[in-house]
């Protein structure tokens, strides 16, 4: 049986902030990505129609798509332009299935929380009944009241169901159901126009539909509740000889000394320990394995270019950083004068407070090389905090 799923999310509302729901980051990944993801793992979905605003259909694949999820797994997504009402959009993807499709799921994006469980029942529910939605038991008491003003009568609770999504159609159903005007605009109340049953199948009360800032909050505290923070700890060392003439660079900072740091890349070896301290803590390799020196792209490079991309490869993780303690080892020039710069360059570059990163200098008490000016050395510990469930 082939499935396509259709995941809506093609609302144009900002109230939760500036940027459009679907796309604002939760738990550090877009809204819609928690739905969508669940959608791509289960196998028995062979398709993807997503539905997003017009604007958003050219770049989805570029500006969101390629930095959350692997290129096998884009290519089970046909992002579709929606229309000015959810049930525009339902009539709009359907004509995208593919020919094989037998059925089709239908889940909305501001429901981040739906499980592979629920996913397997309703699947199961609509090969055998046609049709299905998850529903919870109301909770509350539901009355009637016609002005508003005075109740008119009372429902049982114990006969009252909220409904939600996923729901599951059998193809030709809910495309007849969307050719057919009907006054029904909830894709359950069209089918069962036709003269169908739709088979309850128990939803969960986690499956929330997020609309206002109080969903929100509740939505971020059912993330913390399944991922206990996670502090990871990084160390990063680094020597560079030192060489007359050359720019002496540490921290981003150009610094004035008759002698430079030699190497391939301008040779900071402060970032270069700092870069590696967060690479380890995040276990995403070493500093020498993602930008060789032997790579001519990386000649004369500036560090803190290679600092950004370091940091870009840490929020596709769903890290943040929480501290940084850094200390060059120096015998001359003195770089005191150098180290709150240093400390604020850093923290620029990576997006955090200056007050996170300290930048210390020490001598090497003229012994050895270090101490004798032919190198200088930089070691660095970080502490990094998984916020995202990535
Ligand atoms: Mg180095």
């Amino acid at each position: 049986m082939s499935i396509s799923a259709i995941l809506v999310a093609a609302g144009s509302g900002t109230r939760l902030g500036g940027i459009k729901k679907q796309f604002k980051d939760l738990g550090g990944k877009p809204l819609l990505f928690w739905s969508l993801q669940e959608l791509l793992d289960c196998p028995a979905v062979a398709q993807v129609i997503l539905v997003l605003p017009q604007e958003d259909v050219a770049e989805f694949f570029n500006r969101y798509g390629r930095k959350y999820l692997p290129d096998s797994l884009l290519l089970k997504i046909c992002p579709v332009a929606g229309g000015s009402t959810r049930e525009e959009s339902v009539r709009l993807s359907l004509k995208e299935l593919r020919t094989e499709t037998r059925m089709v799921l239908i889940h909305d994006a501001a429901r981040p929380f739906l499980s592979g469980d629920l996913l397997n029942r309703m699947i199961e529910a609509g090969s055998k009944w046609g049709a299905a939605t998850a529903a919870v038991p109301a909770k509350d008491t539901i009355k009637l009241s016609m002005d508003g003003e005075f109740f008119t009568g009372s429902l049982k609770r114990e006969e009252l169901w909220q409904v939600q999504t996923p729901q599951i159609f059998r193809r030709e159903w809910i495309c007849q159901a969307h050719q057919n005007i009907t006054q029904a605009t909830d894709d359950t109340s069209k089918v069962e126009t036709l003269g169908q049953k739709i088979r309850l199948i128990q939803g969960d009360y986690r499956n929330i539909k997020i609309t206002t800032s109080d969903d929100w909050e509740l939505a971020e505290s059912f993330i913390r509740e399944r991922s206990p923070v996670a502090m990871r700890i990084g160390q990063g060392w680094d020597l560079h000889r030192l060489e007359e003439g050359r720019s002496l660079i540490l921290g981003g900072i150009t610094i004035p000394s008759d002698f430079g740091l030699l190497g391939h890349s301008d040779a900071d070896v402060l970032t270069h320990a700092l870069i590696d301290a967060l690479l380890g803590a995040a276990k995403l390799g070493n500093i020498g394995q993602l930008f060789p020196d032997n790579d001519p792209a990386y000649k004369g490079i500036d560090s803190m270019e290679l600092l950004t991309q370091t940091k870009s490869m840490l929020k596709v993780k769903g890290y943040t950083v929480v501290n940084i303690d850094a200390t060059v080892i120096a015998q001359a020039p003195k770089l005191l004068p150098y180290l709150e710069k240093m400390a604020a360059r850093i923290a620029e570059v990576l997006d955090i407070e200056a007050d996170v990163v300290s930048v210390k200098a020490k001598t090497h008490e003229e012994v050895d090389a270090i101490g004798k000016g032919m190198a200088m050395a930089a070691q660095v510990v970080c502490l990094l905090q998984k916020t995202a469930l990535i």
